[in-house]
């Protein structure tokens, strides 16, 4: 009935995972290829996160297991129906215990960074995936604590949702990154864009990295990136700075700066390097 995708089964003295994410979904198949490679692939291989899956159609009744009906009032499509997602809901709770029960909807409140870390700290969260016109809107309002949509634009299925939540989440897990990344400095974790970066080669078709970043000097580099992601998130995020205002110093910056100069990525930076 249920496929569970962590290693720790049966693995005497291995730790619980830090969280286990319950997925219902009508397509659990479509899981597989992410949740073994990569990221999160050495995650669930590794016991730090757990995935269990349940398909509603299990708990479907009839001879078809039906899980979709005419709308009340008509017009296109099939709405998924409130019993079997209760029944799934409820099997799980009473296998492995309750959790957070996040309905995942293009109606939901937007899914950010924020939302992101608030979740990571969470045990275990039921994510359920719909599919055609969307769930009868019990399914949502008596049996889910919220709704989280990935962004403004409507996907066949919550699917793909569900792996945007289990991916930034995992993200965050001691231990998930390989040793090396930060998730310190990046893209939104202080309300800003990270600062550009670059690798070899030094030059490329004229484009030179910055100067200062070849100097050695880590205090005027650390200044510098500061700098830069401020004046990243200035001209592509202006909504950014408006959530999480300037300080003193980087007011003082922007205000230097006039109209932060977008597009610096296409340009020469200051304080170019010559090749
Ligand atoms: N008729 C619905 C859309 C249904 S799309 C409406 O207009 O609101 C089918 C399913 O895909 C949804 O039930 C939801 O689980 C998922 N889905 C579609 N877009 C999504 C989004 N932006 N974020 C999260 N889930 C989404």
């Amino acid at each position: 009935m249920t496929k569970a995708l962590n290693v720790s089964d049966g693995d005497a003295g291995a730790a619980a995972p830090l969280i286990t994410f319950e997925v219902v979904t009508l397509f659990p198949e479509l899981f597989d290829g992410f949740l073994s490679a990569s990221l999160l692939g050495r995650a669930v291989a590794g016991g730090l996160i757990a995935v269990e899956r349940t398909n509603p159609r299990d708990f479907a009744p009839g001879k078809h297991r039906s899980v979709d009906d005419t709308p009340y009032g008509g017009g296109p499509g099939m709405i998924l129906r409130v019993e079997p997602f209760a029944a799934a809901l409820a099997h799980i709770e009473a296998q492995r215990g309750p959790a957070r029960k996040i309905l995942m909807s293009p109606q939901g409140a937007l899914l950010d960074q924020q939302k992101v870390q608030a979740l990571s700290r969470l045990g275990r969260i039921v994510l359920v995936c719909g599919r055609y016109e969307g769930f009868d809107e019990r399914v949502g309002s008596v049996l889910c604590d919220e709704e989280l949509s990935i962004g403004d634009y409507v996907l066949a299925g919550g699917e793909l949702g569900a792996l945007v939540v289990i991916e930034a989440v995992a993200r965050l897990l001691p231990g998930v990154l390989g040793c090396g990344q930060s998730i310190e400095d990046e893209s939104f974790s202080h309300g800003r864009l990270e600062y550009p970066q670059w690798t070899r080669p030094l030059t490329f078709q004229d484009r030179t990295v910055p100067a200062v970043l070849l100097s050695g000097n880590h205090q005027q580099i650390a200044s510098w990136r500061r700098q830069e992601a401020l004046r990243r998130t200035a001209a592509r995020r202006p909504d950014l700075l408006a959530r999480h205002p300037p300080n003193e110093a980087e007011r003082a910056l922007l205000e230097a700066q006039g109209e932060s100069p977008p597009g610096l990525e296409k340009g020469a930076p200051k304080g170019e390097a010559k090749p």
